[in-house]
C-alpha cells in the first residue's frame, strides 16, 4: 500500500485519543509526538514536520468540538486538511497556450522516469483529444542511442510522433527543428525530454536554459522520483532558481516510498505536483489531486465524510436558527455579529467555505477583507448598549445615539449609519429570499 509505514505510524495518533471526550493541550501531547515520528520516518523534513505539528496542534485545541464528532476523528480531519494544504490544496492543471502550439519542456535527474512520462504524456493529452509531438533531446545518456530509440518505441507504442535528429547535433538546436517540424504539423501540444545528469551540474542546467530559450514553452515541469524523499524540495528549488519551473510530476508512486517527496515538493518554493506517474503502463499517469493523495495516506475515508457531514449539520443547525429569527423580524446586532463572524471563522477553514450554499470560491484577498470589515463592526457593536443591540430601531431613527457610538468607536457616524443600514438591508434581502424559497413571490424592491 502506497505510503503504508506513514498510514500505520499516524494511526498510532488517534488511537491514543480513543476515549479521551474533548481535545486539549494535555491529551494531544502524545498523539503530536506520534504525528512528528510518522512524517519524519515518511522522510518530510523537519521545518517541515514542526510547522505541521504546530499548525495541527493550534487547531486541535483551538477549534470547539464539532457536535457528535469524537476527538480522534476531529483529529483525523485536522491533519487531513492539513495535508492537503501542504500537498498545495487545490489540483493543479496544466496550462495550455493561446496559440498552437503549447509547448512542454520535461527537465530532471537521469533515471527519474523523464523519457517514461514524455511518452505518458502525449497519451494523456491525446486521449482529451489533442494532438501531439514529442522531441527527443535526451543525447547523453550512457549509450546514448537506446535513449532516444526507446521515446521513438514508446511514441510508437503510444501512437504520437517522435522528433529524433540522432545524437550528434546540440538539443537546443534539436529543439529548433523539433518546433519548427511541429509547427509544420500544426499539433496542438509539443513534449520535449531533455537529458538528465546523476547530480545536477552546470553543463545540465545551461542545456536547458538553452532548449527553454528556443522553446519558451507554457509548462517546464521537473520529473521528481517520489523515492526522492525530502531532498524533493531542494531539487525543485535548485531547478526553478536555475531555468524557472511551473511544476514537477511524481513518478514511481506504486513503488515503496515513504511520502517525503509527495510531502515537500510543494515546501520548496511553491511550486505545485500536477501530474503523478503510477507504474510502468503508458496508461499510468494521472493528475495529481491533494485531497486524494491525503485522503489515501490517513486511509480514513469515511472517517473524513462523517466529520464533513457533521459540519454540514451543524453549519445547517446555524442556518435555521438564524432563519426563523429572520422570519421573525428579530434580526439584531448580536445576531448580525454572531452571522458575520461565523462567516470569517469559516473563511479560516477555505475547504467549509464550499459547504456553504452560495458561497462558492472564495478568495485569500475576499477573507482578509472580510476580517477588516468584521473588526470595523466589531468595534462599533461593542459599544453599543445592550438595547440599542437588540433593537437596531433605537440607531436608525436617533441621529444622537448613533453619534455617540461613533465616539465611543472612534469612527465616523457615516460608518455606524452604514453599519445600521447594512443591517436592515440584510433583514430584507434575507426575508426576501425566504419568501421566494417558501413558494411567496418577491416583493416589489423598494427603495
Ligand atoms: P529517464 O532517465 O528519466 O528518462 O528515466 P526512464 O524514463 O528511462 O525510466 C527509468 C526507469 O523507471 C524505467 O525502467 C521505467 O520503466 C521506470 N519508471 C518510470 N516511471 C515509472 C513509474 O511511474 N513507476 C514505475 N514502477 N517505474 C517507472
Amino acid at each position: 500500500e502506497m505510503f503504508g509505514q506513514l498510514t500505520s505510524g499516524l494511526e498510532a495518533a488517534w488511537n491514543k485519543l480513543k476515549g479521551e471526550e474533548v481535545l486539549t493541550k494535555e491529551n494531544i501531547v502524545e498523539p503530536m509526538r506520534d504525528i512528528r515520528r510518522a512524517l519524519l520516518e515518511a522522510d518530510v523534513s523537519l521545518p517541515v514536520v514542526r510547522r505541521f505539528v504546530q499548525a495541527v496542534s493550534d487547531q486541535a485545541v483551538g477549534t470547539g468540538l464539532i457536535r457528535g464528532v469524537r476527538p480522534d476523528q476531529q483529529l483525523v480531519k485536522i491533519v487531513n486538511d492539513e495535508l492537503v494544504k501542504l500537498m498545495g490544496g487545490e489540483v493543479s492543471e496544466l496550462v495550455f497556450a493561446k496559440s498552437k502550439p503549447t509547448v512542454i519542456l520535461l527537465a530532471g535527474l537521469q533515471g527519474v522516469g523523464k523519457t517514461t512520462v514524455s511518452a505518458k504524456l502525449a497519451l494523456y493529452l491525446k486521449k482529451q483529444g489533442k494532438s501531439c509531438m514529442l522531441i527527443a533531446g535526451d543525447i547523453y545518456r550512457p549509450a546514448a542511442k537506446p535513449a532516444i530509440d526507446q521515446l521513438v518505441i514508446l511514441g510508437e507504442h503510444v501512437g504520437v510522433p517522435v522528433y529524433a535528429a540522432g545524437t550528434a547535433i546540440k538539443p537546443a538546436e534539436i529543439a529548433r527543428q523539433g518546433l519548427q517540424e511541429a509547427r509544420k504539423k500544426n499539433v496542438d501540444v509539443v513534449i520535449m525530454d531533455t537529458a538528465g545528469r546523476l547530480q545536477i551540474d552546470k553543463a545540465m542546467m545551461d542545456e536547458l536554459k538553452e532548449v527553454k530559450r528556443v522553446l519558451n514553452p507554457t509548462e517546464v515541469l521537473l520529473v521528481v522520483d517520489a523515492m526522492t524523499g525530502q531532498e524533493a524540495a531542494a531539487l525543485v528549488t535548485t531547478f526553478n532558481v536555475e531555468i524557472g519551473i511551473t511544476g514537477a510530476i511524481l513518478t514511481k508512486l506504486d513503488g515503496d516510498s515513504r511520502g517525503g517527496a509527495a510531502l515537500s515538493v510543494k515546501e520548496g518554493i511553491g511550486k505545485p505536483i500536477k501530474l503523478v506517474g503510477r507504474g510502468e503502463r503508458m496508461e499510468d499517469l494521472e493528475p495529481f489531486y491533494p485531497d486524494r493523495m491525503a485522503g489515501r495516506i490517513l486511509g480514513m475515508g469515511d472517517v473524513l465524510s462523517f466529520v464533513e457531514k457533521a459540519q454540514e449539520v451543524m453549519a445547517q443547525e446555524d442556518a435555521e436558527e438564524l432563519q426563523s429569527k429572520i422570519m421573525s423580524a428579530k434580526f439584531d446586532f448580536n445576531d448580525f455579529l454572531k452571522q458575520t463572524r461565523a462567516v470569517a471563522r469559516m473563511g479560516s477553514m477555505s475547504r467549509v467555505i464550499g459547504m456553504i450554499p452560495g458561497m462558492g470560491k472564495v478568495t485569500p484577498a475576499q477573507i482578509r477583507e472580510a476580517e477588516k470589515s468584521l473588526k470595523l463592526m466589531e468595534s462599533m457593536i461593542e459599544v453599543m448598549t445592550p438595547e440599542e443591540r437588540e433593537k437596531p430601531e433605537l440607531l436608525a431613527e436617533s441621529p444622537a445615539r448613533r453619534k455617540r457610538v461613533a465616539q465611543d468607536s472612534g469612527k465616523t457616524e457615516q460608518q455606524v449609519s452604514q453599519l445600521v443600514a447594512q443591517l436592515f438591508q440584510m433583514r430584507v434581502r434575507m426575508k426576501n429570499l425566504m419568501g421566494v424559497m417558501q413558494g411567496g413571490s418577491l416583493p416589489a424592491l423598494s427603495n
